[in-house]
């Protein structure tokens, strides 16, 4: 291709040696390749990158401060639409927003948007660049539940606008599905995510940790404590499994499990005393970013990895870029593939798995084709260990403890996309406990609308 039309390539980790550490894969732009990549930007009028962006980020005007080389300036463009920039440099699914609306993809690659995203944004954590908060408070009081993208977009932007903003988080640690989620080695806990979070805390944002809404108080008594709105964030953390025999064997895992006992209590790293089964054989069943990430870490862990995928490479529902690393560092994919039942010894321990291969069939409601079973294809695998990841939904505390809060038959909260307006006077929602699982962005995009709603909402109740 010709020059120009081939972005600059990142630095990477060597597929073998990163397969066995933690560390973070992408190694990012320094500043020179940056500024290089920058030259790429057409600084478009009509600029469709910024249609692809959930938060509309000012992207070819962030682009050419980084192409001038003043990337305080880019930062502070940056900053007016998103509170987590060096979170979403790493794990956006670009592919498919900003970047996959770029006019430069058109015919050749379209400009690495998120790569200058987090170099900008790793800049701006090294050399210490403060967000910019409000300029005086309004003496509103609102409380937060939930620490992740949501929550933490949602505080930010309150702050910024003079509101006193708690958040109140269930676990020890913040960050939601940020920190117990998504591995060390595509998002660093103390260098990225730690850092962004104090940023947010340095708007005036004030956390409450290990306060479980619905068990240690409750929204309502929130509300008769001074609180006068309050946002959920509480995202999607419960699993689901298939229901198949064998299915309570012990190690077999959630991929949530799995991941919080690797991530947030430190099994991967031998000075610590959490248990996680390191299995010599290990099958994930699934084919989303969750199962990525958790066939990537048992990988890490020195097992052999199956990918068991009931559908074909081309359904699978995870970023190209993580089915690419996956298979760069070794996983295996056993695609058109489904779990019939999990098969224990003496013990109760797993001995193996039989599976049945698929075929496709008619297109479902989904709009991708049907994997069918072929009758009699079944056999088994050898694995010791399974991670199911089949997907999440909202936990039900929360709902179940409010009253006149509606949910759907998901136990999804229902809530307007607009405002984040739940059935329930001052109180708002977003995110994942909203949708359901989905990604960073939409939830930082909800957490927006979320404190625009009761920014809108406190200001009309004072009138
Ligand atoms: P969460 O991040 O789930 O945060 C909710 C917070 O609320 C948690 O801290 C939880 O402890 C807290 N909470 C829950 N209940 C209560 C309660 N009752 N009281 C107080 N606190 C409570 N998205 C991407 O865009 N790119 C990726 O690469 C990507 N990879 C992923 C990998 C994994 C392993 C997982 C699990 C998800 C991934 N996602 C990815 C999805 C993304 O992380 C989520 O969509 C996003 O974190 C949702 O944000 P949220 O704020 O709605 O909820
Ligand atoms: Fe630059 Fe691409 Fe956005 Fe145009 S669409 S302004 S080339 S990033």
């Amino acid at each position: 291709m010709a020059k120009g039309m081939v972005r600059v390539p990142v630095r990477e980790q060597d597929p073998k040696v990163r397969a066995t550490n933690f560390e973070e894969v992408c190694l990012g732009y320094n500043q020179e390749e940056a500024m290089e990549e920058a030259t790429r930007c057409l600084n478009c009028k009509n600029a469709k990158c910024i249609e692809g962006c959930p938060v509309s980020i000012n992207i070819p005007a962030f682009v050419q401060e980084v192409k001038e080389g003043n990337i305080e300036e880019a930062y502070k463009i940056i900053g007016q639409s998103s509170a987590l920039p060096a979170i979403c440099g790493r794990v956006c699914p670009q592919e498919s927003q900003c970047e996959g609306k770029c006019i430069r993809g058109i015919k050749g690659d379209p400009v690495s948007i998120g790569k200058l995203e987090r170099f900008v944004a790793d800049y701006a954590l090294e050399h210490d660049i403060k967000p910019e908060g409000a300029k005086e408070q309004n003496g509103y009081k609102v409380a937060v539940i939930g620490s992740g993208p949501s929550g933490l977009t949602c505080a930010g932007d309150l702050a910024k606008m003079g509101y006193d903003v708690t958040v109140f988080e269930a676990l020890h640690e913040l960050g939601g599905v940020l920190v117990y989620g998504i591995p060390e080695f595509r998002l660093p806990k103390q260098k990225v995510v730690a850092k962004e979070i104090e940023k947010v805390k340095e708007l005036g944002v004030k956390f409450e940790t290990n306060v479980v809404i619905g068990k240690s108080t409750t929204i309502d008594q929130l509300i008769e404590e001074g609180f006068e709105a309050v946002f959920i964030g509480s995202g999607a953390g419960l699993p689901m499994f298939m229901g198949i025999p064998g299915e309570n064997a012990n190690e077999v895992f959630s991929a949530n499990e799995y991941l919080t006992r690797s991530n947030l209590m430190k099994a991967f790293d031998s000075s610590y005393d959490t248990p996680i089964a390191a299995g010599k054989k290990v099958a994930v069943v699934g084919g989303g970013n969750v199962a990525m990430d958790a066939a990537r870490t048992a990988l890490r862990l020195g097992a052999e990895v199956h990918v068991v995928y009931r559908r074909s490479e081309a359904e699978l529902p995870a970023r190209v870029e993580e089915v690419y690393h996956a298979k760069e560092e070794g996983v295996i994919f056993d695609l058109l593939t489904n779990p019939k039942q999990i098969n224990v010894d003496e013990n109760g321990n797993v001995k193996s798995m039989t599976v049945i291969k698929m075929e496709l069939g008619e297109p479902d409601a989904s709009g991708r084709r049907r994997p069918v079973e072929i009758p009699g294809s079944e056999y088994d695998i050898d694995v010791d260990t399974v991670i199911m990841s089949l997907g999440t939904s909202p936990n039900p505390l929360i709902s179940s403890t409010t009253k006149g809060l509606e949910v759907n038959r998901r136990k999804c909260i229902v809530a307007e996309e607009e405002s984040g307006q739940t059935s329930k006077e001052g109180v708002y929602a977003g995110g994942d406990a909203v949708t359901g699982a989905a990604t960073v962005i939409l939830a930082m995009g909800a957490g927006k609308a979320g404190a625009k709603g009761i920014d809108e909402y406190l200001k009309n109740k004072e009138k």
